[in-house]
């Protein structure tokens, strides 16, 4: 016998047959499929320098997908037809930190070689997670440029505690992998930082912006100079959104939250101006730990990050 209202198949969500959620959009990679975005999880944050959560984000941050629709109404468009292919979560080391970023950095490399997709989304996870992530791109497209946004400058001595979410950057620049003249980083805030990193940040050539030039010159006039000067310089530009960049009121639900930082408009207007560039072939989005996030804001402003990302 058939059931009347029972499906057991879907879920009983209330359907509107004009409105596509963009979770409904998404697909599992097989093994043969391509697609505009790839996105890819890397759920580690042991080695995380304060206890975090941030393994759980990339679960809330898809979720938060299915709460938005596919059509932009600034740009009089439904993206109902664009294809979003999802890899999946990387199983990390249940002990060891270095084989977890090991196995992060094959993963992120092997998903590359597949060539399926033409941009990338990379969901953490704690800032740690770039170290491998832009390593690997690097090895796939060359001289790499980098636009972070952050509060902090993440070049921590590595003596202290080996590599963590504070290190991934100087991992970047002590490694070779990155040139100092190719890294920006916008949102530094007061008192998050100290001295000895400021001067490496300065010595190595870093292009810093701190939340005073960004209240003097706008994120978005930063970003445009900025990507005019990576574009001569670099074969591709990689975006790394450390969501504790955004303001404690918009941005409750991360480790290191504090005043002073980017309202959740900033951060997406200035995400979506670099992501209009051809030049951006990946975005990660790190430093959500769900468990001190309220109402899911943090995971989210993620999600909007990435339909800034998707939908240029
Ligand atoms: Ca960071």
């Amino acid at each position: 016998m058939g059931f009347t209202y029972l499906d057991p198949t879907k879920s009983a969500k209330f359907k509107d047959r004009y409105v596509t959620k963009i979770d409904e959009t998404i697909k599992k990679y097989k093994g043969s499929e391509t697609g505009d975005v790839g996105i890819i999880g890397l759920p580690s944050s042991k080695s995380s320098i304060s206890l975090s959560m941030a393994a759980n984000a990339p679960s809330t941050i898809r979720a938060g997908l299915s709460s938005f629709s596919t059509y932009s109404a600034t740009q009089q468009k439904d993206f109902d037809d664009r294809r979003i292919l999802d890899f999946g979560d990387v199983p990390i080391h249940p002990t060891s930190v270095e084989d977890t970023l090991d196995r992060l950095h094959i993963s992120v490399e092997e998903m590359l070689q597949t060539e399926a997709c033409d941009r990338y989304i990379i969901l953490g996870g704690d800032h740690g997670v770039s170290y491998p992530s832009i390593h690997a791109f690097q090895k796939k497209y060359g001289r790499i440029g980098v636009i972070q946004w952050d509060a902090h400058h993440d070049v921590r001595n590595l003596e202290d505690g080996g590599r963590t979410n504070g290190t991934p950057f100087r991992s970047l620049l002590d490694g070779g992998i990155l040139n100092g003249d190719d890294l920006v980083q916008v949102g530094i805030r007061d008192h998050a930082n100290a001295e000895e990193y400021d001067r490496y940040a300065k010595e190595k050539g870093i292009h810093v912006y701190t939340m005073d030039d960004v209240e003097e010159e706008g994120v978005v006039s930063i970003i445009k100079k900025e990507l005019a000067r990576l574009e001569n310089q670099v074969d591709m530009i990689y975006l790394s959104v450390d969501m504790d960049a955004v303001d404690q009121a918009f941005a409750p639900g991360c480790p290191a939250i504090g005043p002073g930082g980017f309202t959740s408009r900033e951060l997406l207007s200035s995400v979506k101006k670099a992501a209009q560039h051809p030049m951006v072939k990946a975005m990660d989005i790190v430093e959500i730990d769900p468990s001190k996030d309220v109402r899911d804001i943090t995971s989210r402003l993620a999600a909007h990050v990435m339909m800034r990302f998707m939908y240029k």
